[in-house]
Formats: C-alpha cells, structure tokens, sequence
C-alpha cells in the first residue's frame, strides 16, 4: 500500500452534512483521488477535553453534538465501524505520549461525521477518534501529529477537521462567499506558513489576527496534527478546498 495522505478539512457548518457546495464536492473529489484506507484516524474539533484519548469501541455512537438545527441533521446516521486494535496500536507508536482509550464516553461527533458523509458516504472505512488535549501547549499537538506518521504507511488516512478562522461570535449568516478582513489575512498567514514551514505553525498563533481567528483553539488545533505529519512526512502541503464564509469562518482545507 502507498503511503496515504493526511489531510485537514475545514468543516464549517453542521449543515454541510445534508448539503452539496463547492465545499462538500471539494471533499468527495479528495476522496477519490487516492485509495480507499483501511482505517481513518480523525481529530475533530469538537472531542476537545482534559485529555489524551481515542475512542476504543466496534460500534461509535453517532453524537449530535449542536443545538438549533433541523430534525433531519439530529436524524443522520453514520453507522460506521469503529477499530479497538488501531486505538491500541495508536498508544504504542506515540509512546512515551499517554493515550487513554476511551469505550464509552465518546464515539463520532459532527466534526468527522459532516466530513466523512461526503468523503466516505457508505460509512465503510472503520474510524477512530483522537481527543484533543485542551491542557497542552500547540508544541504539544505538532509534535503528537508527527509523531503519528507511521500510519501513513499502514494504509491509515488521518484526517484533523476544524476550520483556520472560526469565530461564531462575529459570524454573519447572510454573507456565504465573504470574510472579514482580518479573517482573510490569517487563512493567507496560515496558508503561507503552511506551505513554507509548517513546522513552525506555533509562530501565527501570537497575532491579534489569531485572536480573532481563534477565541479558542478547538478548530484550530486540528490543523496542528497535520502541520506536524507535513513537518516529518512525505509529500508536500497543498490546498484542495478555500475560502472564507460567512464573515468569520475559513473552509480552507489542506492535503499533505
Ligand atoms: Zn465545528
């Protein structure tokens, strides 16, 4: 098997679930430009806790984890099969890092399953979550990315889904194809830095653009997984998916 990609997808609104954009075509297009994998590692913006873990489960719940949206979002179904041995085997390649395995808190939240219903709309690629640790410095995250880069050669896709500028707050709902000035100037920051050195992915985040970008880290933080793969791994970053919506809100999406 060919080493897979990683990838960062910018997931945006629960509703990408149930619709067909520029965005979600963008996915599906990205899924089917390489093999199908064995398994997906996700790092979702929405599993952020006190806390090194991956779902260890067969059967992940699917968790709605949003309020106000429509009766049909609360009724998606993604019956997708988890990986018990994939979550042990995700604790010894990143060892001395501890990695609790979880078998009942949490299962597939929004964040992977909005993704994966465009990427993989047959729920038939295995997946395994891997919790954010809200504790921990980026360094932290980076190096926890790079240090997962042996499943890329174990036909394992990792995929981090969170969004570079995601600032609910400041969103306006009426302006689908139009971001803010400064959340335009971080999504090209992140996208420089990330093209040249994502190694270095830690120095954007002391701007007053990041603050903005990033009230809290949750949806950035997914990016740094991959930035790290990127920083250690094979191949180069590209974009496969941009843009900012609804003021303050990037889509931009990466591929290593
Ligand atoms: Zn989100």
């Amino acid at each position: 098997m060919s080493t897979m990609p990683a990838a960062f997808v910018g997931h945006g609104s629960p509703m990408n679930t149930l619709e067909t954009n520029r965005f979600t075509n963008a996915w599906s297009e990205f899924a089917r430009s390489f093999e199908t994998p064995r398994a997906i590692l996700a790092i979702s913006a929405h599993w952020y806790i006190n806390a090194t873990a991956v779902t260890s489960m067969a059967h992940p719940r699917v968790i709605h984890d949003f309020y106000g949206f429509p009766q049909e979002l609360f009724d998606f179904d993604y019956p997708v099969l988890g990986d018990e041995k994939l979550a042990q085997h995700v604790g010894d390649i990143v060892d001395p890092v501890w990695v609790g395995l979880d078998d009942e808190t949490w299962g597939i939240d929004h964040g992977t399953w909005s993704v994966l219903a465009h990427m993989y709309p047959d729920a038939d690629v295995p997946v395994v979550q891997l919790a954010i640790d809200a504790s921990k410095p980026i360094e932290y995250h980076l190096d926890l990315g790079a240090r997962l880069a042996p499943l890329r050669d174990e036909g394992v896709l990792i995929i981090g889904s969170g969004n570079v500028v995601h600032n609910l707050r400041a969103i306006e709902w009426r302006s689908p194809d139009q971001g803010f000035d400064w959340a335009q100037r971080f999504d090209d920051d992140t996208r420089a830095q990330l093209l040249s050195d994502p190694s270095q992915l830690a120095q954007l985040t002391g701007s007053d653009d990041y603050r903005l970008a990033a009230p809290t880290p949750d949806h950035f933080l997914p990016l740094a997984y991959i930035a790290g793969l990127a920083s250690v791994g094979a191949g180069d970053v590209t974009t496969f998916a941009d843009g900012c919506t609804m003021g303050s809100l990037s889509m931009t999406s990466y591929a290593v």
